[in-house]
This record gives C-alpha cells, sequence and structure tokens, in this order.
C-alpha cells in the first residue's frame, strides 16, 4: 500500500508525494466505503456517487435502493396513491394477503389438532 496518495491518468498511477492517500478518497453513498475518487462516479440517475461495485448491481438493485429512499419520505397515503397510480391496488392486494394468512393458519390449526387423521 502506497504512503502517498496517486491519480491514474490513462494507464499510468502518478504519485503525489507528500499527500496523505486520504486525501483522495471518496464514500460512497450506497456501500459507505470508501475508495479512490476516481474509482467512485456519479451513477445514472446523478443522485449518488457509487463505487465500482455498486454501481455494477442490476437495475433491480437500483429500483429497490431509489424505491426504499424514495419511501421514507412518503407517508401511507401517499405510498398509496404511488402505487395506485403504478396499477397496484393496495386495499385488495392486503385482504388478499391476509385471506391467505388467515386460510393458512386454519389449515395449520386442523394439522396441528391432537387424533385428527
Ligand atoms: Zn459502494
Amino acid at each position: 500500500m502506497a504512503n502517498h496518495a496517486t491519480v491514474r491518468l490513462g494507464s499510468y498511477t502518478i504519485p503525489l508525494i507528500g499527500i496523505d492517500p486520504a486525501a483522495t478518497r471518496e464514500q460512497c453513498d450506497r456501500c459507505h466505503d470508501r475508495f479512490h475518487f476516481q474509482s467512485v462516479q456519479l451513477n445514472p440517475a446523478g443522485n449518488q456517487w457509487l463505487c465500482e461495485k455498486c454501481m455494477k448491481q442490476g437495475p433491480m438493485e437500483n429500483l429497490l435502493d431509489g424505491l426504499s429512499q424514495h419511501a421514507k419520505f412518503l407517508t401511507k397515503a401517499e405510498l398509496k396513491t404511488e402505487l395506485s397510480a403504478r396499477g397496484i391496488d393496495v386495499d385488495s392486494f392486503l385482504k388478499t394477503s391476509h385471506a391467505i394468512i388467515a386460510k393458512h393458519k386454519k389449515q395449520k390449526r386442523k394439522s396441528d389438532k391432537p387424533g385428527s387423521l
């Protein structure tokens, strides 16, 4: 590990003698690890600085990441409106989920009953 900072220029690594390596470290907005500033890049959405590894994450991870960040700022009612706009009926979705869980619990109770075969 070099004890001075470096910059990459094409295929060359230029030493910056007398400059602390910490000076060229940038934090990744997703994994919060620190990397050389030249390997941390602005994501396509332009709202996060990401390391190479986080940048390679699939679109689904990016979407989920964006959603969970977004959801922090939404009230329950706003979230419901957002989902409805995307064609998701929250109420019926919840009702269906509850029905499935209730049915499962009922079946479990039946099978747990002693003496029943
Ligand atoms: Zn990262």
